[in-house]
Parts: structure tokens; C-alpha cells; sequence
């Protein structure tokens, strides 16, 4: 079952396309990493996934073929907006209760025991606890509703690294007990490399690079060699980004795990990491990393 399954879609406000031709089939059982720039589409792209804004062109499922913002959608995905949005002058039990009340699947049972857990008081009124904590409540909240899928715009923005630990350990606490699928969205990568298994990189309203994570790393090294040796290289693979010196260039290529064109040219092939990756292609909105009939990008120019 894909979790979220588009084509062509895009969202436009006025004369401005927030979000183009997008094409996605992301499997259940994922957690999901959306990466891009500010205004790169991704808050948009989240709000047509869950309903809250309609597609101005393509088409878009969630759950196996359930239309977003449907009545089974609603029921079974759950989303926590920018700022986990609660009402502040109320207290956390009062949030409960509200909550218990506007859903129909609801454990209230876990969700008291998650507040003791986390050492809030149940009569702390939310304005007064600290964003990390806001931050656990809105998730607490989500989670009691006892979603399969959890939708998390910029979950770690506001909070500091141990906040950021904690609430990531309590959403991967969630993926490993019930097997929920998750899609977070950040600005940065740091931290999400760690818990994401599926990458989606956003840029300029359009989707840049989409896969599993281990799968788009295995495809991609960092070619390190003589920079007068450059033009050895086959004409037909895939650069994505260049770091020249004098003497030495640093390519990074969508090549797998096949050296041997690149030895042949006299470079060496280096694995690379998630974020290197992720900025490589920010940095080179024209370069694209997307499942495809053969899996293959278009060759380039060696980019400047
Ligand atoms: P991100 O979440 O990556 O920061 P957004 O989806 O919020 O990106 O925005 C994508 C683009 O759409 C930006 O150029 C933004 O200014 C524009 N945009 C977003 N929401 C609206 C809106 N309600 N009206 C007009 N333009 C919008």
C-alpha cells in the first residue's frame, strides 16, 4: 500500500505555483523526511495530503486509494501544523478531554499514561509549559488518535537539541510499537537523516530526489581525483555537483556501486552521507534523483 500516491499534482496560489507536477508513490511503513528550502513547497504538499487545501491540477490518494480530507482519511491520518498549534489557556487534561471528544478513535488511556510519563502536570495550563513540551502534547495528541499515517510540519523548528531527541524518540517510539507511517518536514536535514528511511527533497515546488534513503546513498559517490583528469570521465554519468581546485575535483555522481569507470579515469570513489547528498542537489535545482522505469537521471554537463 502507498501511503501517499500523486501525479502530476500541483497547487497554485493566484498566478504563483507553489507546488508542480509532482509524482510520488511512497510505500507504507516509511518514516518519511521531506526536505527543502523555505518556500519550497513542503507545507503545501502537506496540506493537500491531509485535506486542508485541494490540488489545482493532478491527481492525489493517501492510505491505498482514500481521499485526502475524506471522512476514512480524516479518521486514520493525523496531522500536527507549524507550531503545534493547541489552545494555550487550557490545561493538559482539559486538552484530553477536548480531544476525546472531538475524535471518535481515541486511547485515553495512553495518552494519560504518556503525560505522566513525560513528568507533566495534568493541570499545567499548555501556554505556560515550555515549546518541548508543547511540542510532546501535540504529539501526544496525535498519537492518541491512533493514526496510520502521522504528518509533522516542522516538527523540530522551535525546539532545542534535547527536545528535538526527545520528540523524535517518542514518534520512533510510535513507528516501532505500532508500525505507523510518518512524514516529517524540515528546512535542515540534521537529525532526520537519523530517523528517516525515505528521503523526498523539495525544491522550487518541485520534487528533486524521492527514495528509499540506503537505496539513494548506495547510488551516489564522491568522485575525488586530478582535475586535468576530469574529462576521462564517461561523458554519460550523471554529475550532480563539482568542487574544483587546481589539482583536485570533487564530483558527486549518481553512479552505484561500479568504480571501475571512474578508476579508469583515475578517480577514487567515496561513499557519501545523506546530507551531502541532500545539499549536493539543493544546491542544483535542474539535477533530479527519481524512481523511474530504469532508475537512470539524465547525463549533464559537469555543473560549475
Ligand atoms: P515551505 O513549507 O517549503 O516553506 P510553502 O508550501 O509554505 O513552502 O510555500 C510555497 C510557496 O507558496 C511560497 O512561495 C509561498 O510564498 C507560497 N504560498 C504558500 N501559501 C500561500 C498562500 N496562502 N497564498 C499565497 N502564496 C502562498
Amino acid at each position: 500500500m502507498n501511503i501517499i500516491e500523486c501525479a502530476g499534482l500541483g497547487r497554485r496560489y493566484r498566478r504563483i505555483w507553489a507546488l508542480r507536477d509532482c509524482t510520488l508513490a511512497i510505500p507504507a511503513g516509511h518514516v518519511v523526511a521531506l526536505v527543502g528550502p523555505n518556500g519550497s513547497g513542503k507545507t503545501t504538499l502537506l496540506e493537500l495530503v491531509v485535506g486542508l487545501r485541494v490540488p489545482s491540477a493532478g491527481r492525489l490518494s493517501v492510505l491505498g486509494g482514500v481521499a485526502p480530507g475524506s471522512i476514512p482519511a480524516l479518521s486514520r491520518v493525523a496531522f500536527v501544523a507549524q507550531d503545534a498549534p493547541l489552545y494555550r489557556q487550557l490545561s493538559v487534561a482539559d486538552t484530553l478531554r477536548l480531544a476525546a471528544h472531538l475524535n471518535h478513535r481515541w486511547d485515553h488511556q495512553w495518552a494519560r499514561r504518556r503525560v505522566a510519563e513525560l513528568a507533566i502536570p495534568p493541570s499545567a495550563k499548555l501556554g505556560a509549559l515550555s515549546s518541548g513540551k508543547q511540542a510532546q502534547i501535540a504529539v501526544t495528541v496525535a498519537l492518541a488518535r491512533r493514526p496510520e499515517l502521522l504528518i509533522l510540519d516542522e516538527p523540530l523548528a522551535r525546539l532545542d537539541p534535547l527536545a528535538r531527541h526527545e520528540f523524535l524518540a517518542a514518534v520512533l517510539e510510535a513507528v516501532a510499537t505500532d508500525g505507523i507511517s510518518v512524514v516529517f518536514s524540515s528546512h535542515v536535514l540534521a537529525e532526520l537523516d537519523r530517523v528517516a528511511d525515505y528521503l523526498v527533497v523539495l525544491s522550487e515546488g518541485h520534487v528533486q530526489v524521492a527514495g528509499e534513503t540506503d537505496t539513494l546513498v548506495a547510488g551516489h559517490r564522491m568522485l575525488v581525483g586530478p582535475t586535468d583528469h576530469v574529462d576521462l570521465l564517461p561523458a554519460e554519468l550523471p554529475i550532480i555537483s563539482a568542487q574544483r581546485a587546481d589539482q583536485q575535483t570533487r564530483l558527486l555522481a549518481r553512479c552505484g556501486g561500479d568504480p571501475r569507470p571512474a578508476a579508469e579515469a583515475g578517480f577514487r570513489a567515496e561513499p557519501v552521507g545523506v546530507e551531502e547528498l541532500v545539499l549536493a542537489y539543493l544546491r542544483h535545482p535542474d539535477a533530479t534523483a527519481l524512481p523511474g522505469p530504469s532508475g537512470a537521471t539524465e547525463s549533464r554537463e559537469v555543473p560549475a
